[in-house]
Protein backbone atom coordinates (compact mmCIF):
# COMPACT_ATOMS: atom_id res chain seq x y z
CA UNK A 1 0.00 0.00 0.00
CA UNK A 2 1.10 3.41 -1.12
CA UNK A 3 -0.12 5.37 1.85
CA UNK A 4 -1.52 2.52 4.17
CA UNK A 5 -2.59 5.28 6.81
CA UNK A 6 -5.21 6.39 4.37
CA UNK A 7 -6.03 3.49 2.45
CA UNK A 8 -6.52 1.03 5.38
CA UNK A 9 -8.96 3.42 7.48
CA UNK A 10 -12.19 2.74 8.25
CA UNK A 11 -14.23 3.66 6.07
CA UNK A 12 -16.54 5.34 8.49
CA UNK A 13 -13.78 7.40 9.51
CA UNK A 14 -13.05 8.16 6.08
CA UNK A 15 -16.70 9.21 5.67
CA UNK A 16 -15.78 11.70 8.68
CA UNK A 17 -13.41 13.10 7.51
CA UNK A 18 -14.73 13.87 4.26
CA UNK A 19 -17.85 15.25 5.48
CA UNK A 20 -15.91 17.83 6.49
CA UNK A 21 -14.24 18.29 3.64
CA UNK A 22 -17.50 17.75 1.59
CA UNK A 23 -18.89 21.27 3.42
CA UNK A 24 -15.99 23.38 3.26
CA UNK A 25 -16.21 22.24 -0.78
CA UNK A 26 -20.00 23.62 -0.83
CA UNK A 27 -18.94 26.97 0.94
CA UNK A 28 -15.88 26.90 -1.74
CA UNK A 29 -18.66 26.05 -4.82
CA UNK A 30 -21.30 28.78 -3.43
CA UNK A 31 -18.50 31.50 -3.15
CA UNK A 32 -16.65 30.91 -6.42
CA UNK A 33 -18.75 29.06 -8.73
CA UNK A 34 -21.51 31.14 -11.23
CA UNK A 35 -22.72 28.00 -11.77
CA UNK A 36 -23.08 25.91 -8.67
CA UNK A 37 -24.38 29.24 -7.23
CA UNK A 38 -27.50 29.54 -9.63
CA UNK A 39 -28.21 25.61 -9.59
CA UNK A 40 -27.91 25.39 -5.55
CA UNK A 41 -30.25 28.59 -5.74
CA UNK A 42 -32.54 27.13 -7.38
CA UNK A 43 -32.52 23.89 -4.85
CA UNK A 44 -33.13 26.58 -1.78
CA UNK A 45 -29.70 26.44 -1.19
CA UNK A 46 -27.70 29.79 -0.26
CA UNK A 47 -25.48 29.00 2.02
CA UNK A 48 -23.36 25.42 2.64
CA UNK A 49 -25.40 24.90 6.09
CA UNK A 50 -28.62 24.79 4.54
CA UNK A 51 -27.52 21.38 2.52
CA UNK A 52 -26.19 19.43 5.39
CA UNK A 53 -23.67 17.30 5.43
CA UNK A 54 -22.30 14.10 3.32
CA UNK A 55 -25.13 12.47 4.93
CA UNK A 56 -27.65 14.71 2.94
CA UNK A 57 -25.72 14.41 -0.63
CA UNK A 58 -28.04 13.20 -2.08
CA UNK A 59 -30.54 16.04 -1.88
CA UNK A 60 -28.33 18.37 -4.27
CA UNK A 61 -28.89 18.58 -7.49
CA UNK A 62 -27.12 16.17 -9.96
CA UNK A 63 -24.57 17.60 -12.77
CA UNK A 64 -24.88 16.75 -15.86
CA UNK A 65 -22.21 17.01 -18.66
CA UNK A 66 -23.99 18.83 -20.94
CA UNK A 67 -24.76 21.21 -18.46
CA UNK A 68 -21.64 22.41 -18.47
CA UNK A 69 -20.39 22.60 -21.44
CA UNK A 70 -23.81 24.64 -22.01
CA UNK A 71 -22.68 27.35 -19.93
CA UNK A 72 -19.09 27.90 -22.30
CA UNK A 73 -19.44 31.02 -24.02
CA UNK A 74 -16.20 32.72 -26.17
CA UNK A 75 -15.44 34.80 -23.25
CA UNK A 76 -15.89 31.60 -20.79
CA UNK A 77 -14.54 28.80 -22.76
CA UNK A 78 -13.95 26.73 -19.77
CA UNK A 79 -17.55 27.18 -18.28
CA UNK A 80 -19.45 28.77 -16.02
CA UNK A 81 -18.13 26.21 -12.97
CA UNK A 82 -14.64 27.66 -13.31
CA UNK A 83 -13.28 28.71 -9.63
CA UNK A 84 -9.56 29.61 -9.85
CA UNK A 85 -8.38 32.71 -10.90
CA UNK A 86 -5.94 32.52 -14.14
CA UNK A 87 -2.78 32.67 -12.31
CA UNK A 88 -3.81 29.63 -10.12
CA UNK A 89 -4.58 27.40 -13.17
CA UNK A 90 -1.18 24.76 -14.29
CA UNK A 91 -2.79 23.15 -16.56
CA UNK A 92 -5.88 22.59 -19.13
CA UNK A 93 -6.49 19.25 -20.46
CA UNK A 94 -9.22 18.87 -22.91
CA UNK A 95 -12.04 16.23 -23.28
CA UNK A 96 -11.71 13.71 -26.42
CA UNK A 97 -14.97 15.08 -27.87
CA UNK A 98 -16.67 12.59 -28.79
CA UNK A 99 -19.76 14.44 -28.43
CA UNK A 100 -18.36 17.31 -30.91
CA UNK A 101 -16.42 20.14 -29.44
CA UNK A 102 -14.05 19.41 -26.75
CA UNK A 103 -14.96 20.93 -23.05
CA UNK A 104 -11.56 22.03 -21.12
CA UNK A 105 -10.35 20.66 -17.78
CA UNK A 106 -7.75 22.94 -15.51
CA UNK A 107 -6.36 22.24 -12.48
CA UNK A 108 -4.29 23.90 -10.05
CA UNK A 109 -0.74 22.84 -9.01
CA UNK A 110 -2.94 21.15 -5.61
CA UNK A 111 -5.45 19.08 -7.92
CA UNK A 112 -3.20 17.75 -10.50
CA UNK A 113 -1.12 16.94 -7.48
CA UNK A 114 -4.08 15.32 -5.37
CA UNK A 115 -4.57 13.54 -9.23
CA UNK A 116 -1.33 11.86 -9.28
CA UNK A 117 -1.49 11.21 -5.81
CA UNK A 118 -4.81 9.20 -6.19
CA UNK A 119 -3.94 7.60 -9.59
CA UNK A 120 -1.05 6.43 -7.88
CA UNK A 121 -2.84 4.75 -5.21
CA UNK A 122 -4.65 2.84 -7.74
CA UNK A 123 -1.81 1.64 -9.65
CA UNK A 124 -0.05 0.78 -6.88
CA UNK A 125 -2.99 -1.76 -5.91
CA UNK A 126 -2.03 -3.87 -8.61
CA UNK A 127 0.95 -5.17 -6.79
CA UNK A 128 3.46 -2.91 -9.04
CA UNK A 129 6.49 -2.57 -6.78
CA UNK A 130 9.02 0.51 -6.69
CA UNK A 131 12.00 -0.06 -9.01
CA UNK A 132 10.12 -2.66 -11.13
CA UNK A 133 9.64 -1.06 -15.07
CA UNK A 134 6.18 -0.06 -17.10
CA UNK A 135 5.32 0.21 -20.06
CA UNK A 136 2.61 2.53 -20.77
CA UNK A 137 0.39 2.86 -24.41
CA UNK A 138 -1.49 6.30 -23.34
CA UNK A 139 -0.40 8.96 -25.28
CA UNK A 140 0.26 12.48 -22.92
CA UNK A 141 -1.28 14.58 -25.36
CA UNK A 142 -4.30 17.00 -24.24
CA UNK A 143 -6.35 14.32 -22.19
CA UNK A 144 -6.84 14.04 -18.62
CA UNK A 145 -5.60 10.12 -18.83
CA UNK A 146 -1.64 11.73 -19.66
CA UNK A 147 -1.84 12.69 -15.70
CA UNK A 148 -1.97 9.55 -14.78
CA UNK A 149 1.64 8.75 -16.43
CA UNK A 150 3.32 11.04 -13.51
CA UNK A 151 1.54 8.56 -11.15
CA UNK A 152 4.34 5.94 -12.22
CA UNK A 153 7.40 8.00 -11.29
CA UNK A 154 5.33 8.54 -7.64
CA UNK A 155 4.93 4.76 -7.00
CA UNK A 156 8.77 4.52 -7.74
CA UNK A 157 8.74 2.59 -11.14
CA UNK A 158 10.89 3.07 -14.22
CA UNK A 159 8.29 4.62 -16.81
CA UNK A 160 8.84 3.28 -20.50
CA UNK A 161 6.17 5.25 -22.29
CA UNK A 162 5.57 4.29 -25.72
CA UNK A 163 2.30 5.50 -26.78
CA UNK A 164 -0.49 4.37 -28.73
CA UNK A 165 -0.46 3.03 -32.62
CA UNK A 166 3.03 1.33 -32.97
CA UNK A 167 2.75 -2.31 -31.81
CA UNK A 168 6.05 -3.18 -33.37
CA UNK A 169 7.70 -0.27 -31.16
CA UNK A 170 5.44 -1.60 -27.92
CA UNK A 171 6.59 -5.37 -28.46
CA UNK A 172 10.68 -4.33 -29.10
CA UNK A 173 10.37 -2.38 -25.81
CA UNK A 174 9.19 -5.56 -23.94
CA UNK A 175 11.38 -7.81 -25.82
CA UNK A 176 14.60 -5.52 -24.91
CA UNK A 177 14.22 -3.38 -21.55
CA UNK A 178 12.18 -6.18 -20.50
CA UNK A 179 8.79 -4.12 -17.86
CA UNK A 180 7.80 -6.30 -14.77
CA UNK A 181 4.18 -4.07 -16.16
CA UNK A 182 2.16 -2.99 -19.02
CA UNK A 183 -0.50 -0.28 -18.90
CA UNK A 184 -3.08 -0.22 -22.05
CA UNK A 185 -6.52 -0.52 -22.95
CA UNK A 186 -8.42 -3.97 -22.36
CA UNK A 187 -8.75 -4.01 -26.17
CA UNK A 188 -5.34 -3.19 -26.88
CA UNK A 189 -4.32 -6.05 -24.93
CA UNK A 190 -6.41 -8.08 -26.49
CA UNK A 191 -5.41 -7.51 -30.07
CA UNK A 192 -1.82 -8.19 -29.02
CA UNK A 193 -2.69 -11.48 -27.91
CA UNK A 194 -4.20 -11.93 -31.20
CA UNK A 195 -0.83 -10.17 -32.68
CA UNK A 196 1.60 -12.14 -30.93
CA UNK A 197 -0.09 -15.51 -32.07
CA UNK A 198 -0.25 -14.45 -35.45
CA UNK A 199 3.50 -13.53 -35.59
CA UNK A 200 4.51 -16.70 -33.53
CA UNK A 201 5.76 -14.24 -30.45
CA UNK A 202 5.93 -16.06 -27.17
CA UNK A 203 3.74 -13.33 -24.89
CA UNK A 204 3.62 -15.59 -21.98
CA UNK A 205 7.26 -16.03 -22.00
CA UNK A 206 8.08 -12.45 -22.12
CA UNK A 207 8.71 -10.31 -18.95
CA UNK A 208 5.65 -8.95 -18.20
CA UNK A 209 3.97 -10.13 -14.93
CA UNK A 210 1.26 -7.67 -14.83
CA UNK A 211 -1.18 -6.28 -17.20
CA UNK A 212 -2.68 -3.60 -15.87
CA UNK A 213 -5.83 -2.31 -17.80
CA UNK A 214 -8.07 0.92 -18.10
CA UNK A 215 -9.85 3.36 -20.30
CA UNK A 216 -13.10 1.14 -21.05
CA UNK A 217 -15.19 -1.30 -18.97
CA UNK A 218 -14.52 -5.10 -19.50
CA UNK A 219 -11.21 -5.73 -17.91
CA UNK A 220 -13.16 -7.07 -14.80
CA UNK A 221 -14.97 -9.73 -17.12
CA UNK A 222 -13.98 -13.18 -15.70
CA UNK A 223 -13.88 -15.24 -19.22
CA UNK A 224 -12.63 -12.02 -21.08
CA UNK A 225 -10.15 -11.98 -18.55
CA UNK A 226 -9.43 -15.57 -18.14
CA UNK A 227 -8.48 -14.93 -21.89
CA UNK A 228 -5.87 -11.64 -21.49
CA UNK A 229 -4.02 -13.32 -18.67
CA UNK A 230 -3.84 -16.85 -20.66
CA UNK A 231 -2.33 -14.50 -23.82
CA UNK A 232 0.15 -12.48 -21.48
CA UNK A 233 0.81 -15.17 -18.95
CA UNK A 234 -0.15 -12.15 -16.04
CA UNK A 235 -2.75 -10.81 -13.72
CA UNK A 236 -4.45 -8.24 -15.16
CA UNK A 237 -6.38 -5.83 -13.25
CA UNK A 238 -8.05 -2.84 -13.78
CA UNK A 239 -8.10 0.71 -13.41
CA UNK A 240 -10.88 3.54 -14.09
CA UNK A 241 -10.92 7.45 -14.35
CA UNK A 242 -13.29 10.06 -15.59
CA UNK A 243 -11.53 12.79 -16.75
CA UNK A 244 -13.64 15.59 -15.28
CA UNK A 245 -13.26 14.18 -11.95
CA UNK A 246 -9.75 12.44 -11.77
CA UNK A 247 -7.70 10.06 -13.74
CA UNK A 248 -7.39 6.59 -12.63
CA UNK A 249 -9.62 7.25 -9.98
CA UNK A 250 -10.36 3.11 -9.04
CA UNK A 251 -7.44 0.76 -8.86
CA UNK A 252 -8.07 -2.82 -7.99
CA UNK A 253 -5.90 -5.25 -6.26
CA UNK A 254 -4.85 -8.49 -6.69
CA UNK A 255 -7.97 -10.27 -5.49
CA UNK A 256 -9.19 -9.11 -8.65
CA UNK A 257 -12.42 -8.71 -6.65
CA UNK A 258 -13.68 -4.34 -8.06
CA UNK A 259 -11.85 -1.71 -7.87
CA UNK A 260 -10.27 0.53 -4.91
CA UNK A 261 -10.92 4.18 -4.02
CA UNK A 262 -7.66 5.38 -4.49
CA UNK A 263 -9.07 8.82 -4.79
CA UNK A 264 -10.28 8.66 -1.57
CA UNK A 265 -10.68 12.05 0.27
CA UNK A 266 -10.41 13.69 -2.89
CA UNK A 267 -13.54 12.50 -4.27
CA UNK A 268 -17.36 11.13 -2.56
CA UNK A 269 -18.86 7.93 -4.64
CA UNK A 270 -22.48 7.63 -4.72
CA UNK A 271 -24.82 5.18 -7.02
CA UNK A 272 -28.42 6.36 -8.54
CA UNK A 273 -30.69 4.56 -10.48
CA UNK A 274 -29.86 5.97 -14.10
CA UNK A 275 -33.42 6.24 -15.25
CA UNK A 276 -34.89 8.24 -12.72
CA UNK A 277 -31.66 9.89 -10.63
CA UNK A 278 -32.92 8.52 -7.12
CA UNK A 279 -30.03 7.75 -4.90
CA UNK A 280 -28.87 3.94 -4.50
CA UNK A 281 -27.84 2.93 -1.11
CA UNK A 282 -24.01 1.75 -1.15
CA UNK A 283 -24.71 -2.04 0.06
CA UNK A 284 -22.68 -4.69 -1.17
CA UNK A 285 -24.12 -6.09 -4.44
CA UNK A 286 -25.90 -2.61 -4.83
CA UNK A 287 -25.46 -1.70 -9.08
CA UNK A 288 -26.63 1.73 -10.39
CA UNK A 289 -24.76 4.88 -12.09
CA UNK A 290 -21.94 6.20 -10.33
CA UNK A 291 -21.99 9.57 -9.11
CA UNK A 292 -18.98 11.58 -7.98
CA UNK A 293 -18.15 15.05 -6.25
CA UNK A 294 -15.01 16.47 -5.62
CA UNK A 295 -13.82 17.19 -1.97
CA UNK A 296 -11.03 19.49 -2.23
CA UNK A 297 -10.73 20.80 -5.63
CA UNK A 298 -10.13 23.59 -6.89
CA UNK A 299 -10.01 24.94 -10.36
CA UNK A 300 -13.03 23.74 -11.17
CA UNK A 301 -14.75 21.43 -8.72
CA UNK A 302 -17.89 19.14 -9.51
CA UNK A 303 -20.59 18.31 -7.70
CA UNK A 304 -22.97 14.75 -7.71
CA UNK A 305 -21.26 14.39 -11.22
CA UNK A 306 -23.34 11.77 -13.69
CA UNK A 307 -19.82 9.66 -15.09
CA UNK A 308 -22.54 7.14 -16.97
CA UNK A 309 -20.39 4.63 -15.43
CA UNK A 310 -23.33 1.65 -14.51
CA UNK A 311 -21.15 -0.15 -11.72
CA UNK A 312 -21.58 -2.74 -9.17
CA UNK A 313 -20.73 -2.32 -5.33
CA UNK A 314 -18.75 -4.30 -3.19
CA UNK A 315 -18.59 -3.90 0.54
CA UNK A 316 -17.25 -6.76 1.89
CA UNK A 317 -13.63 -6.40 3.60
CA UNK A 318 -10.61 -7.40 1.07
CA UNK A 319 -7.68 -9.61 1.89
CA UNK A 320 -5.07 -6.92 0.77
CA UNK A 321 -6.79 -4.32 3.53
CA UNK A 322 -7.71 -1.76 1.73
CA UNK A 323 -11.19 -0.14 3.17
CA UNK A 324 -14.23 1.20 1.89
CA UNK A 325 -16.49 0.53 -1.09
CA UNK A 326 -14.86 -1.10 -4.68
CA UNK A 327 -16.80 -0.83 -7.66
CA UNK A 328 -16.99 -3.42 -11.30
CA UNK A 329 -17.83 -0.98 -14.13
CA UNK A 330 -20.16 -3.07 -16.27
CA UNK A 331 -21.10 -0.82 -18.61
CA UNK A 332 -21.46 2.89 -19.95
CA UNK A 333 -25.13 3.62 -19.45
CA UNK A 334 -24.59 5.50 -22.97
CA UNK A 335 -23.87 2.26 -24.42
CA UNK A 336 -26.89 0.31 -22.53
CA UNK A 337 -30.07 -1.01 -25.02
CA UNK A 338 -33.31 -1.71 -23.52
CA UNK A 339 -34.61 -4.89 -25.07
CA UNK A 340 -38.23 -5.26 -24.07
CA UNK A 341 -37.54 -3.36 -20.47
CA UNK A 342 -34.42 -5.58 -19.69
CA UNK A 343 -31.13 -3.08 -19.47
CA UNK A 344 -28.27 -4.95 -21.67
CA UNK A 345 -25.03 -4.11 -21.83
CA UNK A 346 -22.66 -4.81 -25.04
CA UNK A 347 -19.69 -5.74 -22.35
CA UNK A 348 -21.76 -8.29 -20.56
CA UNK A 349 -22.70 -9.90 -24.01
CA UNK A 350 -19.27 -10.05 -25.01
CA UNK A 351 -18.18 -11.34 -21.83
CA UNK A 352 -20.92 -14.44 -22.29
CA UNK A 353 -19.68 -15.22 -25.72
CA UNK A 354 -16.28 -15.13 -24.72
CA UNK A 355 -17.63 -18.44 -22.25
CA UNK A 356 -17.29 -19.93 -25.59
CA UNK A 357 -14.26 -19.95 -26.49
CA UNK A 358 -12.26 -22.09 -27.85
CA UNK A 359 -14.68 -22.05 -30.46
CA UNK A 360 -15.17 -18.26 -30.51
CA UNK A 361 -12.84 -15.24 -31.13
CA UNK A 362 -13.93 -13.06 -28.44
CA UNK A 363 -14.91 -10.23 -30.98
CA UNK A 364 -18.34 -9.38 -31.15
CA UNK A 365 -20.68 -6.17 -32.28
CA UNK A 366 -24.22 -5.72 -31.56
CA UNK A 367 -26.52 -4.14 -34.30
CA UNK A 368 -29.48 -2.75 -33.09
CA UNK A 369 -32.28 -2.36 -35.58
CA UNK A 370 -33.67 0.65 -34.03
CA UNK A 371 -32.53 4.15 -33.44
CA UNK A 372 -31.94 4.80 -29.94
CA UNK A 373 -31.84 3.36 -26.98
CA UNK A 374 -35.65 0.54 -26.88
CA UNK A 375 -35.08 -2.13 -29.10
CA UNK A 376 -37.69 -5.07 -29.88
CA UNK A 377 -36.10 -8.33 -29.59
CA UNK A 378 -34.70 -10.30 -31.09
CA UNK A 379 -31.34 -7.97 -30.71
CA UNK A 380 -29.35 -9.12 -33.41
CA UNK A 381 -25.30 -10.23 -32.40
CA UNK A 382 -22.62 -10.91 -34.50
CA UNK A 383 -20.26 -12.95 -33.17
CA UNK A 384 -16.35 -13.56 -34.54
CA UNK A 385 -15.40 -17.28 -34.77
CA UNK A 386 -11.88 -18.44 -33.39
CA UNK A 387 -9.15 -18.57 -35.87
CA UNK A 388 -9.20 -21.68 -38.10
CA UNK A 389 -12.76 -22.47 -36.46
CA UNK A 390 -15.40 -23.86 -37.95
CA UNK A 391 -18.72 -22.95 -37.72
CA UNK A 392 -20.32 -25.86 -35.70
CA UNK A 393 -23.87 -27.48 -35.98
CA UNK A 394 -25.50 -25.56 -33.02
CA UNK A 395 -23.12 -23.00 -31.65
CA UNK A 396 -25.31 -19.91 -32.57
CA UNK A 397 -28.17 -21.88 -30.97
CA UNK A 398 -26.12 -22.45 -27.89
CA UNK A 399 -25.05 -18.86 -27.65
CA UNK A 400 -28.34 -17.42 -27.89
CA UNK A 401 -29.68 -19.54 -25.29
CA UNK A 402 -26.78 -18.93 -22.93
CA UNK A 403 -27.13 -14.84 -23.92
CA UNK A 404 -30.67 -15.06 -22.91
CA UNK A 405 -30.31 -17.44 -19.80
CA UNK A 406 -27.51 -15.06 -17.94
CA UNK A 407 -28.79 -11.70 -19.43
CA UNK A 408 -33.02 -12.47 -20.26
CA UNK A 409 -32.63 -11.08 -23.74
CA UNK A 410 -33.54 -12.54 -27.27
CA UNK A 411 -31.11 -12.14 -29.66
CA UNK A 412 -30.02 -13.23 -33.16
CA UNK A 413 -26.89 -14.58 -33.28
CA UNK A 414 -25.08 -14.65 -36.66
CA UNK A 415 -21.56 -16.25 -37.29
CA UNK A 416 -18.73 -14.57 -38.76
CA UNK A 417 -15.38 -15.45 -40.18
CA UNK A 418 -12.40 -14.88 -37.86
CA UNK A 419 -10.85 -11.23 -38.69
CA UNK A 420 -14.10 -9.70 -39.95
CA UNK A 421 -14.76 -7.92 -36.64
CA UNK A 422 -12.49 -4.51 -36.31
CA UNK A 423 -9.43 -4.57 -34.29
CA UNK A 424 -8.84 -1.26 -31.92
CA UNK A 425 -5.39 -0.29 -30.75
CA UNK A 426 -7.41 1.93 -28.34
CA UNK A 427 -10.90 1.10 -27.40
CA UNK A 428 -13.39 -1.24 -28.99
CA UNK A 429 -16.59 -0.39 -30.37
CA UNK A 430 -19.32 -2.67 -29.59
CA UNK A 431 -22.35 -1.16 -30.56
CA UNK A 432 -23.27 0.09 -34.05
CA UNK A 433 -26.38 1.27 -34.34
ZN1 LIG B 1 -8.11 -5.35 -2.21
Amino acid sequence: MLDPEVEARPWEQQLALDDVAHREQLAYLLERSGFYRAKLGAAGIEAAADAGGLEAIGRLPLTEKQELRATTTPDEPIGAHLCAAPEEIVRIYSTSGTTGTPSYIPLTAGDLDNWITGSARSYAASGVEPGQRIVSTYNAGPFAAGAALASFERIGLCHIPVGTGNTERLMRAIELLRPAAAVLTPSYAAHLVEWAAERGVDLPAASVERVLVAGEPGGGEPAFRAALEAGWGARVTEAMGIGDIGVSLWGECAAQDGMHLGARGFVHPELIDPATGAAVGMDDGASGELVLSHLRHRAAPLLRFRTRDHVVIRMSPCPCGRTGPRVRCIGRTDDMLIVRGVNVFPSAVREVVSGFAPDVSGHILVRPRDAGVKQEPPLPVRVELARDARPEEGLADAIRDRLRTALVVQTSVELVPWGTLQRSEYKSKLVEH
